[in-house]
């Protein structure tokens, strides 16, 4: 499997809000024939003027990643957090950061906690909180950090590069959600063009999920699809949990949600996909999620609603530094995918409706 599209997407700078970078890469990795548009969002659509055929279907997969902002510059130099996306605090000290300065440049920072011979009984036995927490640039005023062109509200992402295990169909790297998921997309969408489905279908790379499904709110507007196949990275929970309390195991094929906290998945159309993953011998996973939500949630309640399946692919330690994911997912995932949409059509489309 040749991941090197996989290794520029996770690579790429774009926390929630700054997507540029990302949004920049797509026309250089995308080997398809369909017109790439954006907008001043940061989405990036593909073949969004299509032919409009019986039915259109939007694929969608968002671009932006998990990362943090300054929120104000101490008088030593030390710079205060707000989280873009969900962080869990006790992951956060020690780790590098990238911040991106008024030039365009990347400098490095390390998160900062108290040390230990600093702290109180009473600073150790509570729990950690961002407030707790600083980069440090490894300066000591703030006047260094504004001659490094750094300031309240420069962005900032990990500092991890991608690496691929081809022996153990292993990945490692940081922004697997859902930089995982945009190459999915750009894969099946640029498959399926020999295929001459009778489907208009619309890539849909958004932006600000992680600040709160946002992009594709705009994304599914413009678009108006009559149905929707979300692509993710989505959290797997083997490494604490055995079956069947854990749903989503590495190497196990895309997990698809029935449930979670923003979506009831239609019924009709899950059934139809998990039907499509049995038929084809395509390994695949079930969940019922009560926590998480996805673009499925503002796109299903789109225009006159939209039936929305989410294909997951299984990352471990999602949102935060280093994130491990399967090559036999990722494949398994791009080949569901291809086999929904061949399946497709006005006759199933019209199934989902209950008259
Ligand atoms: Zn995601």
């Amino acid at each position: 499997m040749d991941t090197s599209r996989i290794e520029k997407l996770t690579n790429a700078f774009g926390p929630a809000g700054f997507e540029t970078e990302v949004a920049r890469l797509i026309p250089n990795i995308y080997k398809g024939s369909k017109k790439l548009e954006a907008d001043t969002m940061n989405n990036v659509f593909i073949g969004l003027k299509g032919e409009k055929k019986k039915l259109r279907i939007m694929l969608d997969a968002h671009i932006d990643e998990v990362g943090f902002m300054v929120s104000y510059v101490h008088d030593n130099g030390m710079l205060g957090l707000h989280a873009l996306g969900g962080w869990v605090e006790h992951n956060l000290p020690s780790q590098i950061f990238l911040i991106r300065n008024d030039k365009g440049e990347y400098i490095r920072g390390v998160v900062a906690s108290k040390p230990p011979h600093f702290m109180s009984e009473e600073e150790r036995s509570r729990g950690l909180k961002l407030d707790h927490l600083v980069v440090d640039l490894g300066v000591s005023s703030a006047d260094e950090v504004r001659e490094l062109g750094i300031g309240i509200g420069s962005p900032m992402v990990p500092e991890v590069a991608f690496k691929a295990f081809p022996e153990r169909n292993l990945l490692m790297g940081k922004a697997f959600d859902c930089r995982l998921g945009v190459a999915a997309l750009l894969e099946v969408i640029e498959t399926i063009e020999e295929l001459n489905l009778d489907l208009e279908v619309v890539g849909s790379l958004s932006s600000q999920e992680e600040g709160g499904l946002r992009g594709a709110q705009v994304s599914a507007r413009r678009i108006e699809p009559d149905l929707a196949l979300v692509f993710e990275g989505c959290p797997a929970d083997d490494s604490f949990l055995a079956p069947p309390e854990a749903q989503t195991l590495l190497h196990h094929g895309p997990m698809l949600r029935h449930v979670d906290r923003g979506m009831l998945t239609h019924p009709g159309f899950q059934s139809f996909a998990l039907g499509i993953a049995r038929k084809q011998d395509i390994a695949c996973q079930e969940a019922v999620r009560s926590g998480g939500s996805t673009n499925g949630s503002p796109i299903h309640l789109s225009n006159a609603g939209v039936p929305t399946i989410v294909l997951g692919i299984p990352v471990r330690y999602i949102h935060s530094h280093y994130g491990y994911a399967s090559m036999k997912d990722y494949g398994a995932t791009v080949e569901l995918a291809i086999e929904i949409l061949k399946a497709i059509n006005e006759e199933v489309y019209q199934s989902f409706k209950p008259f």
